[in-house]
């Protein structure tokens, strides 16, 4: 399966701007650098259609793209960049939490790094994701920079630290190789009933 048409719509940083019009929204998160835009690249196999590489953190609004005219990537501000100010990252919080609990979201996609334990932040995300009953795909990205030997305790540890259950699937992706890339598709059709 494939997507084929992706356009940017708008960027909302109230919840004025969030989108309305009843089609599915996937949220995607992660921590800066983590290969948020990269990954959403990878999806619809183009180069430089998510800003990859621009400073992090520095976007701090929610950039919509529409899928096929069938759903949205809903591309949410990295966390954990530190040389942020205090007040924007309240900012982003308040807008985060306003979009969570809009019930616009349809499904969460968490992008962590597939070599590490999840840091608190993404434990925090998490945990919005739960508290808000969302439904969740994690993507263990860079999944390329680890030996295949690795994988398996890696992404144990993940779904460990993230507390999730085996319902919730976990791919170890990679927006380089496109590792795991059919079996996100096939996720997202699935969770968003495309
Ligand atoms: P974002 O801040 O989360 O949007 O991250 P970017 O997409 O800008 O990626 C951050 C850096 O990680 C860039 O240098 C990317 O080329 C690199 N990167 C992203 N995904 C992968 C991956 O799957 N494997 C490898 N090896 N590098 C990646």
């Amino acid at each position: 399966m494939d997507f084929t048409k992706a356009e940017f719509i708008r960027s909302a940083a109230s919840r004025e701007g969030f989108i309305r019009d009843g089609l599915p929204q996937a949220a995607f998160v992660g921590r800066s650098n983590v290969g948020k835009s990269s990954v959403i690249n990878s999806i619809v196999r183009r180069r430089d259609f998510a800003r990859v590489g621009s400073r992090p953190g520095k976007t701090g609004q929610i950039n919509y793209f529409l899928i096929d005219k069938k759903f949205y990537i809903a591309d949410l501000p990295g966390y954990g960049y530190a040389e942020v100010s205090k007040a924007e990252r309240d900012r982003w919080g308040r807008l985060m939490e306003d979009y969570f609990a809009s019930g616009l979201v349809t499904l969460g996609v968490q992008i962590v790094d597939a070599r590490h334990k999840p840091t608190a932040d993404d434990v925090t995300m998490m945990d919005c994701f739960k508290a808000n009953a969302i439904d969740v795909v994690v993507v263990a990205n860079k999944a390329d920079k680890c030996r295949p030997s690795e994988l398996p305790g890696n992404v144990a540890r993940i779904r460990e630290t993230l507390d999730i259950s085996e319902d919730t699937p976990l791919l170890s992706y990679s927006a380089v190789t496109h590792k795991d890339r059919e079996a996100l598709l096939i996720a997202l059709d699935w969770a968003l009933d495309l």
